[in-house]
């Protein structure tokens, strides 16, 4: 195959929790060359602001006025401990508490707010905008990035994700419990799914990766032939 002229330079991966969206965002970035956005840290890191202020999740206009006012700053990461990046709120580095299972089990509830999207959406389209980023979400081919030239939304069974958290989890050493995790990721794939704000839902023009039975190498290769698609059918 030679270079294709026109690679999408904005690329949109959605997709349930913990399908698979990161590992293959990053693959995807890392051989093209462009710059990974996860855009759940930025619910995360609202959500983990949240708690360590004691602000209840319930308090929609308080979590708005959050997220209107916190700096998050995604910077080069500064400790090799397989992180991918830097995450900052105020200062403050959240890489890993904004991955403790409290701030899962609330983030679907804070992200739900329509001022709390309104903010962060406004922040992503702004880094989206600068072109040659995979960015990786719940809402980013439907609302956040419409005009993406390729969007892919990664689908796997429920049994199977909440398999892999386990294994993440686990191998970080925390304590995990399977049918937990299980039940957790059902509840925010329905609050996400279900609200009324840019829900969880495939584009009309995204193509559809089930991830089930394919390891993630399998999946990279499988999304970098639409990368190469997509640029055949945008000469
Ligand atoms: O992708 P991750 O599981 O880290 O996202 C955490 C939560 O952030 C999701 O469950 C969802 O509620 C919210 N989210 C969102 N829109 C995005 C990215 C994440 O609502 N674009």
């Amino acid at each position: 195959m030679g270079t294709p002229a026109h690679l999408p330079s904005i690329i949109a991966i959605d997709g349930p929790a913990s399908s698979g969206k990161s590992t293959l965002g990053k693959g995807m970035a890392d051989r093209l060359g462009y710059l990974f956005f996860d855009t759940g840290v930025m619910y995360r890191a609202i959500t983990w602001l949240a708690l360590s202020q004691g602000v209840p999740v319930q308090d929609g206009a308080a979590l708005t006025e959050l997220a209107r006012r916190s700096d998050i700053d995604i910077r080069p990461p500064s400790v090799a401990d397989r992180r991918n990046c830097d995450i900052l709120v105020d200062g403050t580095d959240v890489t890993w508490s904004i991955r403790e299972q409290q701030v899962d089990s609330q983030v679907s509830a804070v992200s739900a707010v329509p001022g709390v999207r309104q903010a962060l959406t406004l922040q992503q389209q702004r880094i989206g905008q600068r072109g040659q980023v995979v960015m990786v979400g719940r809402d980013i081919g439907t609302v956040v990035m419409p005009q993406a030239e390729l969007k892919i939304f990664l689908v796997a069974s429920a049994e199977e994700r909440a398999r892999r958290r386990y294994e993440e989890l686990h191998q970080r050493g925390e304590e995990a419990d399977y049918s937990q995790i299980l039940a957790g990721l059902r509840r925010r794939d329905e609050i996400d799914s279900s609200r009324q704000v840019a829900p969880l839902r495939p584009a009309d023009d995204a193509k559809l990766i089930d991830s089930d039975g394919l390891d993630a190498a399998q999946v990279l290769e499988y999304a970098m032939r639409l990368v190469y698609q997509a640029a055949e059918q945008d000469p």
